[in-house]
């Protein structure tokens, strides 16, 4: 028995699926213990959107090590968070017209969910949250709360309380109005519906299946949110840092959020680190009242400052992930024409897009026949049918399109596999 079966908690998921020990990893490839090469279309759930080890990043983290930079210190000021904070005003807040309080918060995203309701609520002395169908926020309780999934949801053993679920984006099928739906259930003074705080939201569900939200959809949502007086909470802690093809997934669509949760990529190199953003009229903590020994992570801040000044001067970087999305796209639809759109539908935005399978077992079965292939790819979803391209954003396009011919070879091999049982 190994190290892992004989004493590693059964909370563990990723290594059932792909049961190999790592070893090393190094932009878009990971080498587990026996040498061998895997692509990497997982990228940590999203936190490695620069890929493993940028050098970049990798020397200002030794550098600063080397030097004896401060590793820890609650959330005094710092060099490194300076840093940090200057590259996040000039790279990120300034050139987008944005005025954001920042936040550190506990290290994971669902720590920066935490903070974003808890603030919500103190704001406007209401307890209730708008969250939307297969929304993912984290496995905390206030975050679990807002989230749709069962699975997680089974695991609180305790109530979760103050969310009203609404339909997402495309919920309803194509005729149904889920903003129209959302607008009459806030209207009606006795639709059951509790006057929210705010309502949460992906522009892109990460975990719930890559739906998405079009830019009309969070217009309207945002509408939505001054004419009943919500406060409007973007989660891109998936879909942020560029794995839209802009910074923040929601520039495109033009909403001005008003808190806004960070976390996976943003320290670039996999490190803990979680942000909230809030306009600064809700500034309203007292000082320490949203307390925790993690607030600020300075070897975090060293390599997301790193990461901020090397890939977001310009708008190269972004013009790339545009042009690799492109690619993507344009991949998973010739897959999808070759094996029946109606049976492989494309999802998603940016570098977030993928696969809906008819069932998780069909999906569970491409993503093992692309582990076998050297391909790391996961499922998500309600039922976990949607096959979920999360390579890192730095890849190149050789690799991109050899991913995607491991991929397609997967593909066919169940579903073909598939037809062959079903024709015998
Ligand atoms: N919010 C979103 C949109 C997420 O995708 C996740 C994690 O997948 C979280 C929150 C929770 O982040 P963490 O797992 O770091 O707590």
């Amino acid at each position: 028995m190994d190290i892992f079966s004989e004493l590693e908690s059964s909370a563990q998921c990723y290594a059932d699926s792909f049961p190999v020990v790592f070893s090393h990893a190094r932009g878009a490839h990971l080498y587990d213990e026996e040498g061998n090469d895997y692509l990497d279309f997982l990228a940590g759930a999203g936190s490695l959107n620069y890929g493993h080890n940028h050098p970049v990043l990798k020397e200002a983290l030794l550098d600063y090590i080397r030097d004896d930079g401060i590793a820890h210190s609650l959330d005094m000021h710092t060099v490194a968070k300076a840093r940090f904070m200057t590259a996040f005003r000039d790279r990120i807040l300034a050139p987008r017209g944005f005025d954001y309080r920042l936040q550190f918060t506990g290290p994971t995203g669902t720590n920066a969910v935490e903070a974003a309701l808890k603030l919500a609520r103190k704001a406007k002395s209401r307890a209730s949250v708008i969250a939307f169908t297969n929304g993912f926020h984290g496995a905390t309780l206030g975050a679990l709360a807002a989230t749709g999934n069962q699975h997680h949801r089974g695991g609180a053993g305790m109530p979760l309380v103050h969310v009203d679920r609404m339909p997402y984006a495309g919920y309803l099928g194509r005729d149904g109005d889920t903003l129209r739906y959302l607008d009459r259930m806030l209207s009606d003074p006795s639709s059951g519906i509790d006057r929210p705080a705010a309502v949460i939201v992906e522009t892109v569900q990460g975990e719930g299946g890559l739906n998405t939200g079009s830019n009309a959809w969070l217009q309207g949502l945002e509408h939505l949110c001054r004419k009943h007086d919500m406060l409007l909470i973007v989660d891109d802690i998936q879909a942020g840092c560029g794995r839209t093809g802009t910074f923040f997934s929601f520039e495109e669509s033009g909403i001005h959020p008003d808190l806004v949760t960070l976390s996976k990529s943003l320290s670039g190199y996999g490190l803990p680190m979680a942000l909230l953003l809030y306009r600064p009229e809700l500034d309203l903590w007292k000082p320490g009242e949203h307390n925790g020994t993690f607030r600020g992570n300075n070897h975090a801040f060293v390599t997301a400052a790193a990461a901020l000044e090397h890939f977001w001067a310009d708008d190269r970087f972004a013009e790339s992930v545009r042009a690799k999305a492109a690619l993507l796209g344009q991949g998973l639809r010739r897959l999808s024409e070759r094996f029946g759109v109606a049976r492989l539908r494309v999802k998603g935005r940016g570098l977030m897009q993928g696969l809906e399978c008819p069932d998780g077992e069909t999906a569970t079965h491409i993503s093992r026949a692309a582990f076998a292939r050297g391909l790391i790819i996961e499922t998500s979803g309600n039922r976990g049918q949607v096959l979920k391209c999360l390579c890192p954003l730095t890849i190149t396009e050789d690799e991109l399109r050899d991913g995607l011919q491991r991929l397609a070879a997967s593909v066919a091999e169940v579903l073909t596999g598939h037809q062959a049982a079903r024709i015998s």
